[in-house]
């Protein structure tokens, strides 16, 4: 299924302000909240949706990726987990409906304990040209905290398990009772019962995992992927992302601006002055190319469909040959005499007409 339009999910233009933006969040999350709609599926679905767009357009770094790459520059819709969970949302809306969060806004019945999350692991990947360009299914070996099989938990003593404590205050209005984050458990409510040796004294212990992951074809030097939930663990609360920060391994012919491979041909000039047929590398391996008779140096030969894949959509870009007409550093006695004989000859006077396009011409016509 195709994710919707951020901008359009929230109601609000492209150039939106981060007011406007949180303004449009704040009415979706109160339409359909959980609370107001229990058991209208349709209605929670709205609420993730909207909660996810708004996750996004509020971070200017995601929001600046996202316009630029779409939903595959966020990770989000190439089997990078994405969505987000009900913590996650209601730890968001703190930030909503002001320090007290939404219970307060609504004068709701949910507990407002927030959710603890994991801290993210990040790993670099280097890939090489044709993985960027093809997509490659890759296992990442991480290291990470998880909780240690045979730990049981209990109700936290100090706050019995409800993450807060509550401190009541007496001042001129009369008592008032705050609440804050139970520092024994962090909030989560619950602390560690029993534990084998190993763990420690949260209850974790260090796991190598190795993580398979789909990178979609496009991606490119200096994004990063983020799969939601292999980071570390940590007891009571949701695990953190794995992020995953693509590096690109230079080819040693072939350089890629944007989805296109541009290949730089050398070639001598009997080659072009009588034709002839080559091979040049692509990313998918040799292909056999035809010079014609008369290519003129500077000619850019375009092999359709070669380049590397677009990131949001079903194209590709294409290899763009480069042809560079190779002059002799140096020429044997015989040599010279062969091409003296020849400076003289009416064909071989340069007599540039208007099928041999100015760089300038070529420059407008590939970019
Ligand atoms: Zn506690």
């Amino acid at each position: 299924m195709g994710k919707r339009d951020y901008y359009e999910v929230l109601g609000v233009s492209k150039n939106a302000s981060a007011e406007e933006i949180k303004k449009a969040y704040r009415k979706m999350a109160i339409k359909y909240h959980p609370d107001k709609n229990p058991g209208d599926a349709t209605a929670e679905e709205k609420f993730k949706e909207a909660a996810e767009a708004y996750e996004v357009l509020s971070n200017a770094e995601k929001r600046q990726r996202y316009d630029q790459f779409g939903h595959q520059g966020l990770g989000g819709n190439g089997g990078f987990g994405g969505g987000m969970n009900m913590d996650d949302i209601f730890s968001q809306f703190g930030d909503i409906f002001g320090g007290s969060g939404f219970e307060s806004f609504f004068g709701g019945s949910r507990s407002s304990r927030r959710a603890k999350k994991g801290t993210n692991l990040r790993v670099k990947l280097k890939l090489n040209l044709k993985e960027l360009a093809n997509g490659v299914e890759k296992k990442i070996r991480v290291k990470r905290h998880v909780v240690a099989e045979g730990v049981t938990f209990k109700d936290c003593l100090t706050c019995q398990g409800s993450g807060q404590v509550k401190k009541v205050v007496n001042t001129m209005l009369g008592q008032m009772v705050s609440a804050s984050t139970c520092p024994v458990c962090g909030g989560s409510g619950q602390i560690v019962d029993k534990k084998p040796a190993e763990a420690d004294d949260k209850g974790l212990v260090v796991k190598e995992e190795i993580i398979p992951i789909n990178i979609p074809g496009g991606v490119a030097d200096g994004m990063q992927l983020s799969l939601s939930g292999k980071g570390n663990e940590i007891p009571g609360g949701i695990p953190g992302d794995l992020l995953i920060l693509i590096e690109e391994i230079e080819d040693e012919v072939l350089v890629r601006d944007g989805n296109n491979v541009v290949y730089d041909l050398y070639v001598s000039f009997v080659d072009v002055a009588l034709g002839t047929t080559l091979e040049v590398p692509t990313i998918d391996g040799k292909v056999k190319i035809k010079l014609e008779p008369g290519t003129q140096s500077g000619k850019i030969l375009r092999l359709k469909g070669k380049g590397i894949k677009e990131l949001n959509g079903y194209g590709r870009g294409d290899q763009l040959i480069h042809v560079n007409v190779w002059t002799p550093k140096q020429v044997t006695k015989e040599e010279r005499e062969k091409l003296e004989s020849l400076r003289d000859s009416e064909n071989f006077r340069p007599n540039p007409g208007k099928s041999e396009k100015s760089i300038f011409d070529k420059v407008k016509e590939f970019f």
